[in-house]
């Protein structure tokens, strides 16, 4: 295992994390291979990607100027079902977070069950600041190359970080344009055009099912519970929905200027304000504090250390926003609060020393390829509507994506204790992940 692990940083050395996202799965690994050896070449095959595409992206902003960005396409690992992840539209994209994120897809999406290969894509793009106009050019153009490479039984992307349902309306337009048909090309579709009812809602109300799952263990629930929220982007904000929804308080969070914390607890009707603040108005989460009296915000700098929002007294945190959000000394001040679990809504925001804080503490911990699964999964269920031609209600979505985050929930949870390491989620969820992609791809001879 070693070995696989300085090749992928022998290979492409400036990928950290690339390189964090392997070396996590890698350990949990290592029971499997000892049991099965005969999987190793598995382990050495699967860090590679099945295809990367870049391409140039060029749009004119709405002063004439031309401006060049970066698109990519990670097709990671089509073993179990077509590529599918998210595009992530933002500055800070590049092959290494992409590569990381195509990674964890991989896992996340065996874990749901649902017959879904892992991809990842996106653009250095910022949509932040930007006019209606040009973000739809800039879509136009993106779709333009990316068209030709993706495909109902090929490759299906849907969002992530800056492309929410107003740009993948634009993508949808320009692919349906080009190919001149309409498909279930692409996920979180509006309802009007193809897109399922309660997939904007899954992200954050899976992690909030998932997490439910974690504390029932310990005999515990979200009646009462507090809790810290980092992200005010869609999965925050709907994670934020079904903690109230629980009978929960959240009392903090966040965008990338900073974070906000309100004792009194932001309720239905500040969670409303929110919502338009963010998708309407795209406006700062500063604001906030302005509004409610008795709330207060404080700037974060540099992004995306949240400077104190996990110092707060909590007993359940869920980091929605970003990779690497929380580092060893934050997981401890979490522990120095008695939190009693940490679910992760975003992708990898935990560094792996705040994991290990967090197991050395006996704090219940959830890592993003289990606890944020629900809205993959519920774009499963967007491509099996799209393919039947139907469209379910939303109680059935969402009784779906229930049974969907109670089943990973177990599936870790069982796994982690099967190969002695009980209470393991990050084990239990990469282990089980791997399984199944492991003898899809062993039978059909490792190409
Ligand atoms: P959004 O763009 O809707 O929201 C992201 C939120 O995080 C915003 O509040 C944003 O602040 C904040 N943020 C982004 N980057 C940084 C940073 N570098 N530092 C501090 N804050 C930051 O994205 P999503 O809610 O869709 O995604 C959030 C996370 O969840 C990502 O890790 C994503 O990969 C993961 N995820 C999303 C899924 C989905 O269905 N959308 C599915 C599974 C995982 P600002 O507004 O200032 O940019």
């Amino acid at each position: 295992m070693k070995s696989v692990y300085e090749d992928v940083i022998k290979r492409d050395p400036n990928q950290p994390e690339f390189h964090q996202a392997v070396e996590e799965v890698l350990d949990s690994l290592s029971p499997v291979i000892k049991l099965h050896p005969e999987y190793l070449p598995v382990v050495r095959s699967i860090v590679e990607a099945e295809r990367i595409i870049q391409f140039k992206v060029p749009w004119y902003d709405d002063n004439g100027v031309l401006h060049v960005n970066r698109g990519f396409r990670i097709q990671m690992n089509s073993a179990i079902g077509p590529y599918k992840g998210g595009l992530r539209f933002h500055h800070s994209v590049n092959q290494s977070i992409l590569k990381f994120l195509a990674f964890e897809q991989v896992f996340k999406n065996s874990l749901t069950g649902l017959p879904m290969g892992g991809g990842k894509g996106g653009s250095d793009f910022n949509p932040k600041g930007k006019s209606d106009q040009e973000v739809m050019r800039f879509c136009q153009s993106f779709m333009m190359e990316l068209f030709r490479h993706i495909g109902e039984n090929l490759d299906v992307p849907a969002g992530d970080i800056g492309v929410g349902g107003r740009e993948i309306g634009y993508l949808f337009g320009m692919y349906k344009k080009l190919a001149n048909e309409f498909t279930g090309i692409l996920t979180g579709k509006g309802p009007s055009y193809g897109g399922s009812l309660i997939r904007p809602e899954a992200t954050g109300y899976g992690l909030v099912y998932f997490a439910k799952e974690m504390l029932s263990t310990k005999n515990k629930s979200f009646e009462g519970a507090k809790c810290s929220i980092s992200g005010s982007g869609n999965v925050a904000q709907f994670a934020a929905e079904k903690v109230i929804d629980l009978g929960g308080k959240v009392v903090t969070m966040s965008d990338s200027s900073g974070w906000i914390y309100d004792p009194a607890g932001i309720d239905r009707e500040k969670l409303a304000w929110i919502m338009d603040l963010k998708n309407i108005h795209r406006g700062r989460i500063s604001e906030y504090a302005d509004k409610f009296t008795g709330s207060s915000f404080t700037k974060s700098e540099p992004e995306p250390s949240l400077n104190g929002l996990w110092a707060v007294n909590v007993d359940v945190a869920l980091p929605c926003a970003t990779q690497n959000e929380i580092n060893a000394e934050e997981a401890k001040m979490l522990a120095a609060n008695n939190v009693i679990a940490v679910a992760e809504g975003a992708n990898m925001p935990c560094t792996p020393e705040a994991v290990g804080v967090f197991h050395q503490y006996g704090i219940l911990f959830a890592p993003g390829k289990a606890s944020n699964a629900g809205g993959v999964a519920t774009s499963g269920l967007e491509m099996s509507q799209n393919s039947l031609r139907l469209s379910w209600s939303r109680e059935e979505v969402d009784d779906r994506l229930q049974k969907i985050m109670i089943d990973i929930h177990k599936n870790a949870f069982d796994t982690a204790k099967k190969y002695g390491l009980p209470g393991d989620y990050v084990a239990g969820a990469n282990i089980a992940g791997f399984l199944k992609v492991a003898e899809a791809m062993t039978a059909q001879g490792l190409i």
